[in-house]
């Protein structure tokens, strides 16, 4: 019997898996997938996934972007570059078994090609059936992502609300490296690839054109309760990255994935059972970013699996929900607030973005929002100020007033 069983090896199952067995518990981590794997994803690392992590992903990274090109839905564009920001673009096929890499030094058992297909409760332990194997362990983290079965089976969560979830259609583009600086750099801001965003190529959400070493990821997401024609859009997309950029993209048929947009009602754990990362809801509302909330939640329930293992206290587990909610519900909170404002209609977008790209202050709270550079309440409570002061009318038309 293990102390602990991971279900799912991504960034959010990795990171917890390890630092578990660093802690000193004997850890199984089960994936359905063989790694190196693929992963629908932007790839875009905010800093604080780095500054988390207690090893360097420097040999993972494809490229460090220092300036990000904002698309209005007028098709105005603006930059925002600051001194010392430094996004991390990486290839999650890469990026993920590196992880898991790390994982397996530390200890830990991985088996892969390992689908989970049950859980059941014990008296004493937790079940989990796999296609022909099972195993059983004292503590089960729930990390299989946004189709999570750990959340299902245990009773947690069997569906999302169409208002915390987004539907997103994306590839992974294969272009020459001068190919990607010339369609994606800034040049006021240098000539180093940057990250473009375009919003209102959806309804809720944006499409996105993002540089790694040897292709362009691009995508459009957008929340499901606000979903017109995301086939549609993309199309359109694609076709508007062809016209302005030169170049022709052909592309595989894609297929729509799911990116949660924070969790519905925090609720994560079972007695034996904890979620971390997409399968605990934890990724943005406003951008759909899900690799730090992932790495940190994961870490967080190490850390509580280690102690209820040392001190054989079941209660402990139930901290870890309180723990994660002192410690990410109020970041979500401001960051569904900004979203419902921004994303309220092209119009509100349209006005966000023309403060933010004549305001300097205003363009820095909000990478201080997005970035989780300072604390939200305050982010937020500054954001108001600035635009109730210096921009009453827009204030109003968002909303503010
Ligand atoms: C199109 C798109 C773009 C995105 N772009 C970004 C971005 O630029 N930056 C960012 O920070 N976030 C981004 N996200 C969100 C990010 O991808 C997720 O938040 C992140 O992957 C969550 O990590 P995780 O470890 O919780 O889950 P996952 O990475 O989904 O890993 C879950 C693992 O569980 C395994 N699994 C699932 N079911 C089972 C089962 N039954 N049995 C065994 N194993 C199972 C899977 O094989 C998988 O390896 C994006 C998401 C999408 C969809």
């Amino acid at each position: 019997m293990y102390d602990l069983i991971v279900v799912g090896g991504g960034p959010a199952g990795a990171t917890c898996a390890r630092r578990a067995a660093l802690g000193g518990l004997d850890v199984l981590l089960l994936d359905r997938s063989v790694y190196p794997r693929q992963k629908p994803c932007g790839g875009a690392l905010s800093p604080r996934v780095s500054q988390t992590l207690d090893f360097d992903i420097a040999p993972v990274v494809d490229r460090d972007i220092r300036a990000i090109g904002i698309h209005t839905p007028s098709g105005r564009g603006f930059a925002v570059a600051r001194r010392g920001l430094t996004v991390n673009m990486v290839t999650r096929s890469r990026f993920d078994h590196y992880l898991l890499h790390m994982a397996e030094d530390a200890g830990v058992e991985v088996v892969q090609d390992a689908q989970v297909v049950g859980i059941e409760r014990t008296r004493d332990a937790m079940r989990v059936l796999c296609l022909g194997d099972s195993h059983r362990s004292h503590i089960l983290i729930g990390a299989d992502g946004v189709n999570s079965i750990v959340a299902r089976a245990t009773g947690i969560r069997h569906s999302w609300p169409s208002d915390r979830v987004g539907l997103c259609i994306s590839a992974d583009v294969p272009m020459d490296p001068s190919e990607i600086q010339r369609i994606t750099m800034i040049p006021e801001e240098g000539n180093e690839p940057a990250m473009h965003i375009y919003f209102g190529a959806t309804s809720w959400g944006y499409a996105w054109c993002f540089p790694k070493r040897n292709n362009i990821s691009i995508g459009v997401g957008c929340r499901m309760d606000r979903l017109t024609d995301l086939r549609r859009e993309w199309t359109r997309f694609i076709g508007r990255l062809e016209a302005d950029a030169g170049v022709e993209i052909s592309l595989p048929r894609t297929n729509v994935h799911r990116v949660p947009l924070g969790p519905p009602r925090w609720k994560l754990v079972t007695p034996r059972t904890m979620l971390v990362g997409d399968a605990a809801g934890l990724a943005s509302p406003i951008t759909g970013e899900g690799i730090f909330y992932g790495v940190s939640s994961g870490l967080l329930a190490a850390d509580t699996a280690v102690e209820t293992v040392k001190t054989r206290s079941l209660k402990l587990i139930l901290t870890y929900e309180q723990k994660i909610w002192n410690l990410l519900k109020p970041e979500f909170d401001v960051l569904r607030f900004v979203a419902e404002k921004l994303y309220g209609s092209k119009r509100t977008l349209e006005t966000v973005c023309n403060v933010a790209a004549a305001d300097q202050i205003v363009r820095d709270l909000i990478v201080d929002l997005v970035i989780g550079a300072k604390p939200p309440q305050s982010v937020k409570n500054r954001l108001l100020k600035q635009m109730l002061i210096h921009h009453p009318l827009q204030a109003i038309k968002i909303g503010l007033g």
